[in-house]
Protein backbone atom coordinates (compact mmCIF):
# COMPACT_ATOMS: atom_id res chain seq x y z
CA UNK A 1 0.00 0.00 0.00
CA UNK A 2 2.83 2.44 0.95
CA UNK A 3 4.60 1.63 -1.76
CA UNK A 4 1.90 2.23 -4.43
CA UNK A 5 0.83 5.12 -2.83
CA UNK A 6 4.27 6.87 -3.49
CA UNK A 7 3.47 6.95 -6.44
CA UNK A 8 0.17 7.75 -6.52
CA UNK A 9 -0.74 11.77 -6.51
CA UNK A 10 -1.79 12.64 -3.29
CA UNK A 11 -5.57 13.39 -3.48
CA UNK A 12 -5.92 9.83 -4.77
CA UNK A 13 -4.18 8.45 -1.06
CA UNK A 14 -6.37 10.94 0.47
CA UNK A 15 -9.62 9.15 -1.49
CA UNK A 16 -8.05 5.39 -0.66
CA UNK A 17 -8.04 6.44 2.88
CA UNK A 18 -11.23 7.94 2.84
CA UNK A 19 -12.47 4.95 1.26
CA UNK A 20 -11.05 2.49 3.34
CA UNK A 21 -12.23 4.23 6.60
CA UNK A 22 -15.74 4.10 5.69
CA UNK A 23 -15.48 1.01 5.04
CA UNK A 24 -14.29 0.30 8.22
CA UNK A 25 -17.24 2.66 9.79
CA UNK A 26 -19.42 0.22 7.80
CA UNK A 27 -18.42 -2.81 8.95
CA UNK A 28 -18.34 -1.44 12.30
CA UNK A 29 -22.14 -0.58 11.84
CA UNK A 30 -23.40 -3.19 10.38
CA UNK A 31 -22.38 -5.56 13.71
CA UNK A 32 -25.22 -5.57 15.69
CA UNK A 33 -24.20 -3.19 19.02
CA UNK A 34 -24.33 -5.68 21.93
CA UNK A 35 -25.74 -3.82 24.71
CA UNK A 36 -25.68 -5.49 28.55
CA UNK A 37 -28.69 -3.69 30.96
CA UNK A 38 -28.19 -4.12 34.46
CA UNK A 39 -30.87 -3.14 36.51
CA UNK A 40 -31.86 -3.97 40.18
CA UNK A 41 -34.49 -6.72 38.61
CA UNK A 42 -36.63 -7.68 35.71
CA UNK A 43 -39.84 -8.45 35.55
CA UNK A 44 -39.66 -10.87 32.13
CA UNK A 45 -43.54 -10.77 31.22
CA UNK A 46 -44.94 -13.33 33.87
CA UNK A 47 -42.61 -12.94 36.83
CA UNK A 48 -39.54 -10.29 38.82
CA UNK A 49 -36.45 -11.68 39.26
CA UNK A 50 -34.25 -9.94 40.94
CA UNK A 51 -30.57 -9.45 39.82
CA UNK A 52 -30.92 -10.38 36.23
CA UNK A 53 -29.94 -9.16 33.50
CA UNK A 54 -30.62 -8.08 29.54
CA UNK A 55 -28.11 -8.10 26.77
CA UNK A 56 -29.60 -6.93 23.68
CA UNK A 57 -27.93 -7.68 20.56
CA UNK A 58 -29.18 -5.04 17.50
CA UNK A 59 -33.43 -4.80 17.73
CA UNK A 60 -33.04 -8.54 19.89
CA UNK A 61 -32.94 -9.72 22.85
CA UNK A 62 -29.94 -11.84 22.84
CA UNK A 63 -29.97 -13.18 26.52
CA UNK A 64 -31.51 -12.37 29.73
CA UNK A 65 -30.87 -14.76 33.26
CA UNK A 66 -28.93 -14.03 36.76
CA UNK A 67 -26.12 -11.80 36.34
CA UNK A 68 -24.10 -14.81 36.82
CA UNK A 69 -25.09 -16.64 34.06
CA UNK A 70 -24.80 -14.25 31.32
CA UNK A 71 -21.39 -14.03 29.44
CA UNK A 72 -21.03 -10.42 28.16
CA UNK A 73 -18.58 -10.03 25.53
CA UNK A 74 -16.17 -7.35 26.44
CA UNK A 75 -17.29 -4.90 23.75
CA UNK A 76 -20.92 -4.82 24.65
CA UNK A 77 -22.17 -1.58 26.26
CA UNK A 78 -22.78 -1.31 29.71
CA UNK A 79 -26.03 0.07 30.83
CA UNK A 80 -26.07 0.66 34.89
CA UNK A 81 -29.74 0.48 35.58
CA UNK A 82 -29.58 0.96 39.86
CA UNK A 83 -32.42 0.01 42.01
CA UNK A 84 -35.12 0.15 38.48
CA UNK A 85 -36.65 -2.61 37.12
CA UNK A 86 -37.22 -3.85 33.35
CA UNK A 87 -40.57 -4.68 31.64
CA UNK A 88 -41.17 -5.84 28.50
CA UNK A 89 -42.56 -2.74 26.37
CA UNK A 90 -46.58 -2.70 27.59
CA UNK A 91 -48.82 -3.39 25.21
CA UNK A 92 -51.77 -0.97 24.79
CA UNK A 93 -54.67 -3.24 23.79
CA UNK A 94 -57.28 -0.42 23.11
CA UNK A 95 -56.40 2.97 21.10
CA UNK A 96 -57.71 5.90 19.09
CA UNK A 97 -54.73 7.53 17.94
CA UNK A 98 -56.94 9.49 15.70
CA UNK A 99 -59.07 11.09 18.42
CA UNK A 100 -58.66 13.17 21.23
CA UNK A 101 -60.46 14.21 24.63
CA UNK A 102 -63.73 14.32 24.45
CA UNK A 103 -63.78 17.11 27.06
CA UNK A 104 -61.83 19.36 24.83
CA UNK A 105 -63.80 18.47 21.35
CA UNK A 106 -67.05 16.13 21.00
CA UNK A 107 -66.43 13.37 19.28
CA UNK A 108 -69.24 14.63 16.87
CA UNK A 109 -66.86 18.07 16.16
CA UNK A 110 -63.08 16.04 16.18
CA UNK A 111 -65.08 13.55 12.91
CA UNK A 112 -67.33 16.59 11.53
CA UNK A 113 -64.74 20.10 11.67
CA UNK A 114 -61.61 18.55 12.37
CA UNK A 115 -59.06 18.37 8.79
CA UNK A 116 -57.65 15.23 8.08
CA UNK A 117 -54.25 16.91 8.22
CA UNK A 118 -55.16 18.20 11.98
CA UNK A 119 -55.79 14.68 12.79
CA UNK A 120 -52.78 13.70 11.68
CA UNK A 121 -50.41 16.31 12.88
CA UNK A 122 -52.00 15.88 16.46
CA UNK A 123 -51.87 12.07 16.15
CA UNK A 124 -48.22 12.35 15.92
CA UNK A 125 -47.94 14.16 18.79
CA UNK A 126 -50.02 11.39 20.55
CA UNK A 127 -48.02 7.92 19.07
CA UNK A 128 -45.03 10.32 20.94
CA UNK A 129 -46.62 10.29 24.25
CA UNK A 130 -47.33 6.55 24.09
CA UNK A 131 -44.17 5.50 23.59
CA UNK A 132 -43.12 7.87 26.06
CA UNK A 133 -45.58 6.60 28.16
CA UNK A 134 -43.86 3.27 28.13
CA UNK A 135 -46.30 1.50 25.45
CA UNK A 136 -44.41 0.42 22.45
CA UNK A 137 -47.01 -1.54 20.53
CA UNK A 138 -50.93 -0.36 20.33
CA UNK A 139 -53.36 -1.83 19.10
CA UNK A 140 -55.09 1.52 17.11
CA UNK A 141 -59.48 0.14 16.95
CA UNK A 142 -60.31 2.76 14.21
CA UNK A 143 -59.68 5.88 12.66
CA UNK A 144 -63.24 7.48 13.40
CA UNK A 145 -63.56 9.66 10.59
CA UNK A 146 -59.92 9.63 9.91
CA UNK A 147 -60.10 7.02 7.16
CA UNK A 148 -56.72 5.14 6.64
CA UNK A 149 -54.50 7.87 8.18
CA UNK A 150 -53.77 5.16 10.40
CA UNK A 151 -52.13 2.56 7.68
CA UNK A 152 -50.15 6.01 7.32
CA UNK A 153 -49.22 6.54 10.81
CA UNK A 154 -47.89 3.46 11.30
CA UNK A 155 -45.71 3.61 7.97
CA UNK A 156 -44.20 7.04 9.52
CA UNK A 157 -43.51 5.28 12.85
CA UNK A 158 -42.15 1.60 11.00
CA UNK A 159 -40.13 4.22 8.58
CA UNK A 160 -38.90 5.99 11.79
CA UNK A 161 -39.93 9.58 10.35
CA UNK A 162 -41.57 10.01 13.99
CA UNK A 163 -41.57 8.03 17.31
CA UNK A 164 -44.23 6.08 18.10
CA UNK A 165 -45.56 2.84 18.96
CA UNK A 166 -45.50 -0.08 16.63
CA UNK A 167 -49.64 -0.56 15.77
CA UNK A 168 -51.84 -2.83 14.58
CA UNK A 169 -54.36 -1.12 12.47
CA UNK A 170 -57.80 -1.47 11.86
CA UNK A 171 -59.07 1.35 9.66
CA UNK A 172 -62.48 3.02 9.18
CA UNK A 173 -64.13 -0.18 11.07
CA UNK A 174 -67.34 -1.39 10.05
CA UNK A 175 -70.57 -0.14 11.08
CA UNK A 176 -74.27 -1.30 9.79
CA UNK A 177 -75.75 1.47 8.16
CA UNK A 178 -77.91 3.79 10.04
CA UNK A 179 -76.32 2.44 13.51
CA UNK A 180 -73.36 4.82 14.04
CA UNK A 181 -72.10 8.50 13.67
CA UNK A 182 -72.71 11.91 14.19
CA UNK A 183 -76.36 12.13 13.13
CA UNK A 184 -77.59 15.86 12.80
CA UNK A 185 -80.35 16.85 11.00
CA UNK A 186 -82.68 13.99 9.20
CA UNK A 187 -82.31 16.10 5.77
CA UNK A 188 -78.23 15.95 5.50
CA UNK A 189 -75.74 12.81 5.21
CA UNK A 190 -73.34 13.50 6.83
CA UNK A 191 -69.57 11.70 6.90
CA UNK A 192 -69.79 8.65 9.23
CA UNK A 193 -67.10 7.84 12.12
CA UNK A 194 -66.65 4.25 10.55
CA UNK A 195 -67.44 2.16 6.78
CA UNK A 196 -71.12 1.45 6.43
CA UNK A 197 -71.47 -1.75 5.17
CA UNK A 198 -74.56 -4.12 4.64
CA UNK A 199 -75.98 -7.67 3.28
CA UNK A 200 -73.60 -10.26 1.60
CA UNK A 201 -71.91 -8.30 -1.25
CA UNK A 202 -71.47 -4.86 0.56
CA UNK A 203 -69.85 -6.55 3.71
CA UNK A 204 -67.17 -8.69 1.83
CA UNK A 205 -66.68 -5.78 -0.42
CA UNK A 206 -65.90 -3.60 2.81
CA UNK A 207 -63.92 -5.93 4.91
CA UNK A 208 -61.15 -6.81 1.34
CA UNK A 209 -61.03 -3.23 0.95
CA UNK A 210 -59.90 -2.75 4.68
CA UNK A 211 -57.73 -5.36 4.50
CA UNK A 212 -56.38 -4.19 0.96
CA UNK A 213 -55.69 -0.90 2.43
CA UNK A 214 -53.95 -2.17 5.24
CA UNK A 215 -56.26 -3.08 8.14
CA UNK A 216 -54.30 -5.94 10.82
CA UNK A 217 -57.51 -6.16 11.95
CA UNK A 218 -61.13 -6.03 11.21
CA UNK A 219 -62.91 -4.34 13.96
CA UNK A 220 -67.08 -3.95 13.86
CA UNK A 221 -69.78 -2.69 15.84
CA UNK A 222 -72.47 -5.23 16.76
CA UNK A 223 -74.12 -3.12 18.82
CA UNK A 224 -74.69 0.80 19.47
CA UNK A 225 -77.12 3.12 20.08
CA UNK A 226 -79.54 3.77 16.84
CA UNK A 227 -80.72 6.85 18.46
CA UNK A 228 -79.42 9.52 20.22
CA UNK A 229 -81.52 8.96 23.56
CA UNK A 230 -81.86 5.50 23.38
CA UNK A 231 -80.15 2.52 24.90
CA UNK A 232 -77.87 0.51 22.44
CA UNK A 233 -78.83 -2.20 20.64
CA UNK A 234 -77.53 -5.29 18.09
CA UNK A 235 -76.78 -3.95 14.80
CA UNK A 236 -75.38 -6.33 12.44
CA UNK A 237 -77.34 -9.62 11.84
CA UNK A 238 -76.00 -13.25 13.12
CA UNK A 239 -75.07 -13.97 9.22
CA UNK A 240 -73.65 -10.43 8.28
CA UNK A 241 -71.01 -11.03 11.77
CA UNK A 242 -70.36 -14.46 10.59
CA UNK A 243 -69.65 -13.15 7.33
CA UNK A 244 -67.42 -10.82 8.53
CA UNK A 245 -65.93 -12.81 10.29
CA UNK A 246 -65.32 -15.76 7.59
CA UNK A 247 -64.23 -12.63 5.10
CA UNK A 248 -61.61 -11.43 7.40
CA UNK A 249 -59.93 -14.87 8.73
CA UNK A 250 -59.56 -15.87 5.18
CA UNK A 251 -57.67 -13.02 5.25
CA UNK A 252 -55.67 -14.16 8.26
CA UNK A 253 -57.14 -11.30 9.50
CA UNK A 254 -58.78 -11.41 13.14
CA UNK A 255 -62.49 -9.85 13.92
CA UNK A 256 -62.89 -7.67 17.19
CA UNK A 257 -66.20 -6.56 18.16
CA UNK A 258 -67.04 -3.29 19.96
CA UNK A 259 -70.11 -4.91 21.88
CA UNK A 260 -71.93 -3.92 25.56
CA UNK A 261 -75.29 -5.21 25.19
CA UNK A 262 -75.48 -9.34 26.23
CA UNK A 263 -77.21 -9.97 22.56
CA UNK A 264 -74.62 -8.14 20.72
CA UNK A 265 -71.94 -9.83 22.67
CA UNK A 266 -72.79 -13.21 21.87
CA UNK A 267 -73.76 -12.51 18.44
CA UNK A 268 -70.16 -11.75 17.79
CA UNK A 269 -68.60 -14.33 20.03
CA UNK A 270 -70.76 -17.17 18.24
CA UNK A 271 -69.30 -15.35 14.83
CA UNK A 272 -65.63 -15.90 16.51
CA UNK A 273 -64.23 -12.44 16.99
CA UNK A 274 -61.33 -12.77 19.13
CA UNK A 275 -62.05 -9.92 21.50
CA UNK A 276 -64.96 -7.95 22.63
CA UNK A 277 -64.35 -4.44 23.38
CA UNK A 278 -66.19 -3.05 26.53
CA UNK A 279 -69.01 -5.50 27.42
CA UNK A 280 -70.31 -2.95 29.79
CA UNK A 281 -73.61 -4.96 30.05
CA UNK A 282 -72.21 -8.91 30.10
CA UNK A 283 -73.94 -11.42 32.31
CA UNK A 284 -72.33 -14.89 33.92
CA UNK A 285 -73.78 -16.71 30.92
CA UNK A 286 -72.42 -14.38 27.99
CA UNK A 287 -68.84 -14.22 30.07
CA UNK A 288 -69.47 -18.51 30.16
CA UNK A 289 -69.96 -18.32 25.94
CA UNK A 290 -67.04 -16.53 25.67
CA UNK A 291 -64.70 -18.28 27.81
CA UNK A 292 -65.81 -21.35 26.30
CA UNK A 293 -64.93 -19.86 22.89
CA UNK A 294 -61.67 -18.47 23.56
CA UNK A 295 -63.18 -14.76 23.33
CA UNK A 296 -61.57 -12.48 25.64
CA UNK A 297 -62.84 -9.25 27.00
CA UNK A 298 -61.19 -6.08 27.04
CA UNK A 299 -63.08 -4.06 29.44
CA UNK A 300 -62.10 -1.08 28.72
CA UNK A 301 -62.60 0.67 32.19
CA UNK A 302 -60.86 3.86 31.93
CA UNK A 303 -63.21 4.67 29.13
CA UNK A 304 -66.55 4.80 31.51
CA UNK A 305 -64.27 6.28 34.07
CA UNK A 306 -63.16 9.47 31.59
CA UNK A 307 -66.73 9.74 29.94
CA UNK A 308 -68.52 9.94 33.70
CA UNK A 309 -66.23 12.57 34.70
CA UNK A 310 -67.13 14.53 31.99
CA UNK A 311 -70.31 13.91 32.78
CA UNK A 312 -69.69 15.71 36.32
CA UNK A 313 -69.25 12.87 38.44
CA UNK A 314 -66.43 12.84 40.76
CA UNK A 315 -64.69 10.05 42.50
CA UNK A 316 -66.24 9.55 45.91
CA UNK A 317 -69.83 11.14 44.79
CA UNK A 318 -72.48 8.04 44.39
CA UNK A 319 -71.48 5.85 41.16
CA UNK A 320 -73.37 6.82 38.13
CA UNK A 321 -75.51 4.37 36.64
CA UNK A 322 -72.56 3.55 33.80
CA UNK A 323 -70.55 2.95 36.27
CA UNK A 324 -72.96 0.84 38.18
CA UNK A 325 -73.70 -1.77 35.22
CA UNK A 326 -69.64 -1.74 34.09
CA UNK A 327 -68.55 -2.91 37.95
CA UNK A 328 -71.29 -5.40 37.77
CA UNK A 329 -70.45 -6.91 34.59
CA UNK A 330 -66.60 -6.84 35.41
CA UNK A 331 -67.52 -8.66 38.66
CA UNK A 332 -69.74 -11.42 36.23
CA UNK A 333 -66.39 -11.26 33.88
CA UNK A 334 -63.88 -12.09 36.46
CA UNK A 335 -65.83 -14.84 38.46
CA UNK A 336 -66.22 -16.51 34.94
CA UNK A 337 -62.54 -17.21 34.42
CA UNK A 338 -62.70 -15.28 30.86
CA UNK A 339 -59.47 -13.58 29.68
CA UNK A 340 -58.94 -10.28 30.08
CA UNK A 341 -57.25 -8.26 27.10
CA UNK A 342 -55.74 -4.72 28.68
CA UNK A 343 -57.05 -1.60 26.91
CA UNK A 344 -58.43 1.85 27.92
CA UNK A 345 -59.99 3.10 24.69
CA UNK A 346 -57.56 5.75 25.21
CA UNK A 347 -58.19 8.95 22.99
CA UNK A 348 -61.56 8.99 25.28
CA UNK A 349 -58.86 10.51 27.69
CA UNK A 350 -55.46 11.83 26.80
CA UNK A 351 -52.71 9.79 25.00
CA UNK A 352 -49.84 9.16 27.47
CA UNK A 353 -52.03 8.50 29.90
CA UNK A 354 -52.77 5.13 29.01
CA UNK A 355 -51.57 3.52 32.73
CA UNK A 356 -54.95 4.68 33.87
CA UNK A 357 -56.88 1.24 32.38
CA UNK A 358 -53.92 -0.69 34.60
CA UNK A 359 -54.53 1.32 38.01
CA UNK A 360 -57.92 1.63 37.71
CA UNK A 361 -58.17 -2.48 37.33
CA UNK A 362 -56.29 -2.55 40.32
CA UNK A 363 -57.78 0.17 41.94
CA UNK A 364 -61.37 0.20 41.40
CA UNK A 365 -61.95 -3.91 40.56
CA UNK A 366 -59.49 -5.27 42.66
CA UNK A 367 -56.89 -7.05 40.40
CA UNK A 368 -53.42 -7.68 41.79
CA UNK A 369 -50.74 -5.45 39.89
CA UNK A 370 -48.92 -8.42 38.95
CA UNK A 371 -52.26 -10.04 36.76
CA UNK A 372 -52.58 -6.57 35.41
CA UNK A 373 -49.02 -6.22 34.52
CA UNK A 374 -48.90 -9.65 32.80
CA UNK A 375 -51.81 -8.78 30.82
CA UNK A 376 -50.47 -5.34 29.43
CA UNK A 377 -47.50 -7.44 28.16
CA UNK A 378 -47.39 -11.57 27.66
CA UNK A 379 -51.12 -11.61 27.97
CA UNK A 380 -52.03 -9.35 25.12
CA UNK A 381 -49.15 -10.58 22.99
CA UNK A 382 -50.84 -13.64 23.43
CA UNK A 383 -54.30 -12.57 22.28
CA UNK A 384 -53.30 -9.98 19.80
CA UNK A 385 -50.80 -12.74 17.66
CA UNK A 386 -47.51 -10.97 18.72
CA UNK A 387 -45.44 -14.56 18.92
CA UNK A 388 -42.12 -11.79 18.84
CA UNK A 389 -43.30 -9.35 22.29
CA UNK A 390 -44.31 -8.91 25.15
CA UNK A 391 -41.95 -11.48 26.96
CA UNK A 392 -38.23 -10.45 27.91
CA UNK A 393 -36.45 -13.93 26.89
CA UNK A 394 -33.76 -14.81 24.05
CA UNK A 395 -34.90 -13.89 20.40
CA UNK A 396 -38.11 -11.58 21.47
CA UNK A 397 -37.84 -7.83 20.15
CA UNK A 398 -35.54 -5.52 22.26
CA UNK A 399 -38.88 -3.82 23.52
CA UNK A 400 -38.11 -3.00 27.07
CA UNK A 401 -39.14 -0.36 29.45
CA UNK A 402 -37.17 0.67 32.97
CA UNK A 403 -39.38 1.75 36.15
CA UNK A 404 -37.98 2.30 39.47
CA UNK A 405 -38.83 -0.06 42.34
CA UNK A 406 -41.14 -2.87 41.89
CA UNK A 407 -44.49 -2.46 39.65
CA UNK A 408 -45.42 -6.30 40.59
CA UNK A 409 -46.37 -4.77 44.01
CA UNK A 410 -47.40 -0.89 43.26
CA UNK A 411 -47.94 0.00 40.04
CA UNK A 412 -47.50 3.45 40.83
CA UNK A 413 -43.72 2.72 39.30
CA UNK A 414 -45.17 2.81 35.92
CA UNK A 415 -45.95 6.71 36.33
CA UNK A 416 -41.98 6.87 36.32
CA UNK A 417 -40.65 5.90 33.23
CA UNK A 418 -37.12 6.13 33.46
CA UNK A 419 -36.08 4.49 29.72
CA UNK A 420 -37.75 3.57 26.59
CA UNK A 421 -36.22 1.34 24.66
CA UNK A 422 -38.13 -0.07 21.23
CA UNK A 423 -36.42 -2.62 18.67
CA UNK A 424 -33.14 -1.62 20.57
CA UNK A 425 -33.22 2.09 19.73
CA UNK A 426 -33.61 4.11 23.05
CA UNK A 427 -36.33 6.42 22.63
CA UNK A 428 -36.00 8.02 26.43
CA UNK A 429 -33.01 8.15 28.98
CA UNK A 430 -34.00 9.91 32.50
ZN1 LIG B 1 -62.72 2.55 21.01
Amino acid sequence: MLVFASFLPRAAVVVALLSSLTAAAQTASTAPELVLLRPAAVFDGQDRHEGWVVLVEGSRIKAVGPAAQIAAPATARLMELPGLTLLPGLIEGHSHLLLHPYNETPWNDQVLLESQALRVARATAHARRTLEAGFTTARDLGSEGAGYADVGLKQAIDQNLIPGPRLLVATRALVATGSYGPKLATDVDVPQGAQEADGVDGIIRAVREQIGKGADVIKVYADYRWGANEPARPTFTQDELNLIVRTANSAGRPVVAHASTPEGMRRATLAGVETIEHGDAGTPEIFRLMKQRGVALCPTVAAGDAISRYRGWQPGQPLPERLVQQRASMRAALQSGVTLAVGGDVGVFPHGDNVRELELLVQDYGLPPLTVLRGATSGNARIFHLTDRGTLAAGFLADIIAVPADPTQDLAALRQIKLVMKGGVIYKNL
